[in-house]
């Protein structure tokens, strides 16, 4: 059995956990529970905005966000992200200290903090390499009932990681030349 991606690329799946042998998905209740939480987050972050995109508009500009294609970390603390900002996660991870907090409960809100600090990645820096060209061409995740999964299912990223709307308002300052702040 393969490992698949739905939705989104970055997390991945044993095709046995979440497909049933005619390559529906399984109910979730009948998911390995960490297949199951991952697949419930995945209903909730589809197709929202990327986080990098977010904390440089915020919500009073969600239209200028770019819808995130790229998800990582773990359920309810996970990162996700479009094409223009995966390679600074990428980086974060790989170069800036960021796998050190791989599996904690503050592994997003670090990463928004060294974002919202300025940091990206050098030019021309790859990303994940991935096999698939489109990640639009991905399974959509399965519905979930919030009835049941309301617990996995906040969708609010200032809640989730207790940064203010002003802070957000203040990190903007310090954005470099390429995101000018008010100075
Ligand atoms: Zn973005």
């Amino acid at each position: 059995m393969g490992k698949v991606s739905i939705g989104m690329r970055g997390w991945r799946f044993d095709e046995e956990d979440i497909l049933d042998e005619d390559g529906d998905f399984l109910p979730l209740a009948q998911m390995p529970e960490d297949a199951r939480k991952r697949m419930i987050r995945l209903d909730v972050i589809y197709n929202a905005p990327c986080h990098g995109c977010w904390l440089i508009y915020g919500d009073d500009n969600l239209e200028a966000c770019n819808r995130a294609r790229y998800v990582y970390g773990e359920p309810l603390s996970e990162v996700i992200l479009c094409e223009e900002h995966e390679p600074d996660f990428v980086y974060w991870f790989r170069e800036e200290g960021g796998d050190a907090h791989r599996g904690s409960d503050d592994f997003a809100e670090a990463f928004y903090e060294w974002f919202l600090e300025g940091g990206r990645a050098p030019e021309g820096y790859e990303g994940m390499e991935y096999v698939e060209t489109d990640p639009t061409d991905l399974p959509k995740p399965p519905k979930a009932d919030p009835d049941e999964h309301g617990d996995l299912m906040g969708d609010d990223i200032s809640d989730r990681v207790g940064l203010s709307d002003e802070d957000i308002a203040n990190a903007d300052v310090d954005f470099g030349a390429e995101y000018p702040g008010r100075k």
